[in-house]
């Protein structure tokens, strides 16, 4: 009996102990099921409206610090957006937590003055919005446009051009067509100019939309009428809002030039020079990818070039035999340097309409003339209206006349080089001052000496 009783209390001790454990491991799993679905956590409201729910207040606050940051950058002033906030604690489950940025979001909507919208910049400067992202693109589009081409490879804009979605002001510029004007407008900008050969003063104002006065003040430092080859000036040029670089590829035919080649000739002077045979020009093919900037090139490279027609030489005798001093180049001095007080053609002078055959310039009396090209003296002496007079004949011909001198200081048949001293400035024969009057004749006729004599005097 005894053994019966021990028998059943051990039982019930046996079912007890079991029936506790099993619900401590119950109320642990329960807790631990729990904690890994709900967390404690922090309500947000805006304006009494839920927006989400973070795990840590810093959450929070960085949301808030960022979002003013962004509305301070969006409209230059200050906002206070954590006034209209409220924060309470509460348990959620780990997957309804926002983050920081989504919460920042929330609180810039809050802001009237901003929208979100496209945004169009340039080189980081905001030109306008739209909500339609493709009337800003067809724009850009519409640029590029007008550069490119069938042979069109490659095209960017120069400036760093960028469509975002993003929150702007409330008030930028959204109209189209003046978003279109900006991008197409031109600006002035200061860039420099390379003289070349040809140039002038007022064509370079006009050919940049200048005026001479402006081109002036922009270059204090040159002198008007010394412009020189080579020069570098300031000029103002317009330039496009944006500028369009592109690269086209293109093949082309290409002259290539007949080769030279020098034989000796002793029966030429050092310095003259005669063709012989003349060679034809020959043909090339290109392919180069040339690059423009607004439509104008500004770089080529070639990929390939390829003979088509072989050119033929071209063969120029050059003279070896020293050149004699006195022998002509062919072209003309200036026999004395001044003002040029009359030119060929008619004119009214001593009462009556006659024809001036030359030059007449302006020099002191007893000043050197000299011979404009090396030659023989063909009269040296006195000569009616011309005065004392010298003509000197050039070894192709031509003559020179110098007349009016006080004196003359070489005789007929003796050989002049070019630059050399033949006379004196004076008034003899028909003359009103001490000048030099200088003629050109070709076999026999007048010419007008400035299509001969070198521009520097
Ligand atoms: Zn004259």
């Amino acid at each position: 009996m005894k053994d019966k009783l021990t028998e059943l209390i051990s039982y019930n001790r046996n079912i007890k102990k079991p029936m506790i454990i099993f619900t401590v491991t119950v109320v642990i799993i329960c807790t631990l099921i729990i904690r890994s679905f709900y967390v404690p956590a922090y309500a947000i409201k805006i304006n009494g409206q839920n927006i989400g729910v973070v795990a840590d207040p810093s959450v929070f606050e960085e949301a808030v610090d960022s979002a003013e940051t962004k509305v301070f950058e969006i409209l230059g002033k200050d906002y206070n957006l954590e006034s209209s906030t409220d924060i309470s604690m509460t348990l959620a489950v780990k997957e309804q937590l926002v983050s920081s940025n989504e919460i920042k979001d929330s609180l810039i909507e809050q802001v009237n003055e901003i929208k979100k919208s496209y945004i169009l910049k340039v080189d980081g400067i905001i030109i306008g919005a739209s909500e339609d992202k493709s009337s800003l693109q067809s724009m850009l589009d519409k640029i590029i446009s007008q550069y490119t081409n069938e042979n069109t490879t490659y095209y960017q804009f120069e400036q760093d051009v960028s469509i975002t979605y993003d929150y702007t002001a409330e008030n930028t510029q959204s109209d189209p067509a003046v978003i279109y004007k900006t991008l197409t407008d031109n600006k002035e900008e200061a860039v420099l100019y390379t003289v070349v050969k040809g140039d002038t003063y007022s064509e370079i104002a006009s050919n940049n939309g200048m005026r001479l006065s402006e081109l002036m003040e922009l270059n204090p430092q040159a002198s008007i009428d010394r412009l020189m080859i080579g020069d570098v000036l300031n000029i103002k040029t317009a330039v496009p809002f944006l500028s369009v670089k592109t690269v086209e590829n293109i093949t082309y035919t290409e002259e290539i030039e007949s080769p030279i080649e020098y034989v000796d000739d002793v029966s030429l002077y050092v310095g003259n020079s005669k063709t012989i045979s003349e060679g034809t020009n020959g043909t090339s093919r290109i392919n180069a990818d040339i690059t423009y900037l607004n439509g104008k090139e500004i770089e080529r490279k070639i990929i390939k070039s390829s003979v088509i027609v072989e050119p033929t030489k071209t063969v120029v005798a050059k003279g070896i035999t020293p050149r004699p001093k006195t022998a002509s180049f062919g072209e003309y001095i200036w026999p004395v340097s001044g003002k040029v007080t009359s030119g060929v053609g008619s004119r009214y002078i001593f009462g009556s309409k006659n024809y001036h055959g030359g030059l007449d310039i302006a020099a002191p009396y007893g000043t050197n003339v000299k011979a404009s090209d090396g030659g023989r003296v063909a009269f040296a002496g006195w000569s009616d209206s011309y005065g004392n007079l010298v003509i000197i004949t050039h070894d192709n011909g031509t003559q020179t006349y110098y007349a009016h001198n006080s004196s003359l200081l070489v005789s007929k048949g003796e050989k002049v080089y070019r630059g050399q001293a033949i006379a004196k400035v004076g008034s003899t024969g028909q003359s009103t001052g001490n000048h030099s009057h200088f003629e050109i004749r070709v076999d026999g006729s007048i010419r007008n000496p400035y299509d001969y004599l070198y521009a520097s005097r």
